[in-house]
C-alpha cells in the first residue's frame, strides 16, 4: 500500500485523507512561498487568515448556511462545549431538555449539573444499553435548548434524523458524524465538533452557533469560556490551533472539489456501512450491537461469540494490517470507525478478513 500505509479503522484521533496528508508534507517546510512553515507563520498574517477564512468559507457552502451562523474554532475539546453550553445559554429559572444515547451523552449533562443548572433528561436509551435512538420524545416546550449527541461513537447508534422540538433550539455533539452527510439545519441552535473524529487532527474543535443564542451569553464569564469572544474575533482572540485549522481547511476542500459535497458523501458512506452491515445480518459468527434502526454510519460496533475470539481477531487483524478494530475500553468488543476518509477498499478488505477468520475459528 501507498507510503506502506494501513487501513485505519481508529475511532479518534482517525484516518485523514491520504491527498491531504500528502499536501500538508509537501508545503511543510515552505507554506505558499512563505518560506516557514504553516506552524511557524504568525496566526495575524496574511497567510493564515486566508486559511482560516476559507475553512469558514468552506463549511458554510458545504452546509447551505446562510448568514445566520458563524463558525468559530475553538480549543478544550468536545468536553469544553459540555461546560460552555449551559453556562452561556442557561439562565436562572430556565431549563434545557437532554436526551441521554450514552457516555458522551452522560458526559454533557453532568457538566450542566456540576454547575447546578436546571435540565430534564426526557429521554434515555439506557433500559437497553444505548443500543437504540429513542423515538416520539416530548420536550418542553420553555425549554432553552434541547441537547443530543448525533452519533454515538462508543455504542455504534446514530440518529437518523435530528427530532422535531417545536422551534426550541437544538444543540448537538456532531464530533462523530459531522460532515458526513447533508444537515438539515431547521431547528439547529449550535453544533460542535471535536475535529479527531471526522475533518481533521486533534486540538481543535468546529462550533457552528446561531447568532441568536449569543444574546444568551452572560457579560461576566471569563473570556476564554464566552462564545463572543470566538464569534467577534473570528475565532482570533488568541492564538488560534493554527495546524488544526490549516488541516480542517483542507479536508473540507477534500470534500468539496475531490468527494464532490455532502450528498456525494453521503452515498459513499451509505455504501461503506451497508456492506458490513449486509455482513454481520448474513451469519451470526459476527453480531452487531446496535439495533437495525439506530446503526451508524461511522462507528461499526460488533462482537464474536466470546472475548477470547475478540483478543485473537483484533490480534491478527492487526498483523493484516488492518488497525484499530478494539472497542472502546468501557465496553469491550469490536468497532470499525468507518468516518469520510476510510477508503472504500477498506470495507471489502475487513470483511475479506472476517470471513477468513470465521472459517478458521466458528
Ligand atoms: C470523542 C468524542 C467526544 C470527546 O471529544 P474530545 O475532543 O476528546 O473532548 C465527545 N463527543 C463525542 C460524540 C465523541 O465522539
Amino acid at each position: 500500500m501507498k507510503h506502506d500505509r494501513i487501513f485505519n479503522f481508529n475511532a479518534g484521533p482517525a484516518v485523514l485523507p491520504l491527498p491531504v496528508l500528502e499536501e500538508i508534507q509537501e508545503s511543510f517546510l515552505n507554506f505558499k512561498g512563505s518560506g516557514m512553515s504553516i506552524t511557524e507563520i504568525s496566526h495575524r498574517s496574511k497567510w493564515f487568515d486566508d486559511v482560516i477564512n476559507e475553512a469558514v468559507e468552506r463549511t458554510k457552502r458545504l452546509l447551505n448556511l446562510d448568514d445566520r451562523y458563524h463558525v468559530l474554532f475553538m480549543q478544550g475539546g468536545a468536553s469544553l462545549q459540555f461546560a460552555l453550553m449551559p453556562m452561556n445559554f442557561l439562565g436562572d429559572n430556565q431549563s434545557a431538555d437532554y436526551v441521554n444515547t450514552g457516555t458522551w451523552s452522560s458526559k454533557a449533562i453532568k457538566e450542566a449539573e456540576i454547575q447546578k443548572k436546571k435540565i430534564q433528561v426526557v429521554a434515555s436509551s439506557e433500559d437497553r444499553n444505548f443500543s437504540y435512538i429513542p423515538g416520539n420524545i416530548s420536550f418542553n416546550r420553555d425549554a432553552v435548548y434541547v441537547h443530543i449527541t448525533s452519533n454515538n461513537t462508543i455504542k455504534g447508534t446514530q440518529w437518523a434524523a435530528f427530532p422535531e422540538t417545536s422551534g426550541v433550539p437544538i444543540l448537538v455533539d456532531m464530533s462523530s458524524d459531522f460532515m458526513c452527510r447533508p444537515i438539515d439545519m431547521k431547528n439547529v441552535g449550535l453544533i460542535y465538533a471535536g475535529a479527531q473524529k471526522n475533518i481533521g487532527p486533534a486540538g481543535v474543535c468546529l462550533v457552528i452557533v446561531r447568532k441568536d443564542l449569543l444574546e444568551r451569553v452572560p457579560k461576566n464569564l471569563p473570556t476564554m469560556l464566552k462564545y463572543t469572544t470566538y464569534s467577534e474575533k473570528n475565532s482570533m482572540y488568541n492564538t488560534p490551533p493554527c495546524f488544526g485549522v490549516y488541516t480542517i481547511q483542507l479536508v473540507l476542500k477534500w470534500l468539496e472539489e475531490t468527494v464532490g459535497g455532502l450528498n456525494k458523501m453521503k452515498e459513499i458512506n451509505d455504501r461503506k456501512a451497508k456492506l458490513l452491515y449486509d455482513f454481520f445480518d448474513s451469519g451470526d459468527f459476527y453480531k452487531g450491537t446496535a439495533e437495525p434502526g439506530s446503526r451508524s454510519l461511522m462507528n461499526v460496533t460488533f462482537r464474536l461469540p466470546s472475548e477470547e475470539l475478540e483478543k485473537k481477531f483484533i490480534a491478527e487483524a492487526t498483523a493484516n494490517k488492518l488497525g484499530g478494530l478494539k472497542g472502546h475500553r468501557s465496553v469491550g468488543g469490536c468497532r470499525a470507525s468507518i468516518y469520510n476518509a476510510t477508503p472504500a477498499e477498506a470495507v471489502p478488505a475487513l470483511i475479506d478478513f472476517m470471513k477468513t477468520f470465521e472459517k478458521k475459528n466458528g
